[in-house]
């Protein structure tokens, strides 16, 4: 989904009170408990909010016909505020992520719809600069190709978390962005389907992405990203664009790293010439030389020093602009490589990959926290800041400083604190 960032949403999942406050009225309100009187003040609440959110459109120049229309039914979906509270028991492993979305018969069918949709793909790349393979991998990655477009109302869900008191300015413009797409004729509001969090169609724009960067690429007048290939791949294309792309380079590649090279320099902020990392001993999966381009590189390791390198360049910056996970991110790039009948990933898999659960990212951020370091909010979830923190105890207790949250490392720290506590 674009420009939903997870740094936000981790942000937001911290503040429990509000959220409580908010289960616990929806509860109330969705009669899961039923107490009549409580439920009747609440629906009240919800009326007065509407007839605000109506005058305000009215305000902002939407019409009374796509107001009466769209917002007639509007009621708050529990199960919109049930998947927006949902927080994943374990973190997500670099090796299932991928796997899971770039499978060979993902691959497969990319190549296929490539060849089929060749013509169109080469015209939007002509006019937006964005190569096919990778408009094709946004394509499989958000929807599956158009398979899953979400199958909410977008007015529904964005009334439902405007409403929400914890991000209610953000989806408050997210609705009234919603309605001036209806009323502009792009969609009605019936067919405006999407995800419980409003992305709506094969790209799964939210509403201010799609006024801001959706065009009408078959020039039929409306901007449609469910149905019409043309308008899907030239918006995503005009969006990419408009956030950096380039054209004429790729996303990143494989790398390997020489033996003792130092961790602290792989770090997605810290950028040098691609002659500089070969000149620091990094190579090809191949150990071929790295490319003579003149472009500025990263070294990222998603999965910790023991998982696989990758050099990135300026438009995994922009992949990271449309969704900030680095693991999607990753995806979109090697999804887009497989399309092109590059090789998968030549870093082993480990045997097993156990991922660690929110419980123990708590005491791993607890115990970070006991010796002073800044790992955030003990939250379950790992963060920059987590990240940063564990760098730091990596290299005071003389660990390969990848910042990467592993059970070695959680080991590590559990016995730190127990020597602590012996007074050694
Ligand atoms: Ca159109």
């Amino acid at each position: 989904m674009a420009q939903l960032s997870k740094e936000s949403e981790k942000n937001l999942l911290m503040r429990v009170p509000a959220f409580v406050r908010f289960f616990a009225a929806g509860i109330l309100t969705f009669g899961l408990l039923t107490s009549e009187p409580a439920a009747a003040a609440r629906d009240q609440n919800f009326d007065a909010w509407l007839q605000d959110l109506k005058q305000e459109a009215l305000r902002g120049g939407i019409s009374q016909a796509t107001i009466d229309l769209a917002l007639a039914e509007v009621t708050p979906i529990a199960r919109v505020i049930e998947l927006d509270q949902k927080q994943p028991e374990f973190t997500q492993t670099f090796w299932n992520y991928l796997d899971k979305r770039v499978t060979p018969a993902r691959v497969e069918r990319a190549r296929k719809l490539l060849a089929t949709h060749r013509d169109l793909l080469q015209r939007v790349q002509a006019r937006y600069g964005v190569q096919p393979r990778f408009l094709v991998s946004f394509w499989g990655l958000e929807s599956n190709f158009g398979d899953y477009t979400g199958g909410f109302s977008v007015i529904g869900a964005l009334a439902t978390l405007a409403y929400d008191e914890r991000r209610g300015d953000f989806f408050r413009a997210q609705l009234m962005d919603a309605l001036r797409i209806i009323d502009q004729g792009h969609i009605s509001a019936q067919a405006m389907q999407g995800s419980w969090a409003g992305a709506m169609g094969q790209v799964q724009f939210i509403p201010s992405t799609f006024m801001g960067h959706a065009v009408d690429f078959d020039g039929d007048g409306r901007r449609d990203l469910w149905a019409s290939l043309p308008d899907i791949f030239g918006s995503a294309a005009n969006y990419l664009s408009a956030i950096g792309w380039r054209g004429d380079e790729t996303w990143g590649r494989e790398v390997r790293l020489p033996k003792g090279f130092d961790l602290e320099l792989a770090d997605l902020t810290l950028r040098k010439p691609i002659a500089a990392w070969q000149a620091l001993g990094i190579r090809r999966v191949d150990g071929e030389d790295l490319p003579r381009a003149d472009m500025q590189a990263a070294i990222i390791l998603p999965a910790g020093y023991k998982g696989p390198a990758f050099m990135v360049y300026g438009n995994f910056r922009s992949i990271l602009n449309w969704n900030r996970s680095i693991l999607y991110a990753v995806a979109v790039g090697h999804l887009a490589d497989r399309i092109a009948g590059l090789p998968s990933l030549s870093t082993a898999r480990p045997e097993s990959e156990r991922p660690l659960s929110r419980a123990d990212v708590e005491v791993m951020q607890t115990l970070l926290a006991s010796r002073g370091l800044d790992p955030g909010t003990p939250d379950g979830v790992v963060g920059a800041r987590t990240r940063a923190a564990l760098k730091t105890y990596q290299r005071q207790v003389g660990m390969a400083p990848d910042g990467y949250p592993s059970f070695e490392v959680l080991d590590a720290l559990r016995q730190s604190a127990g020597n602590a506590s012996r007074g050694d």
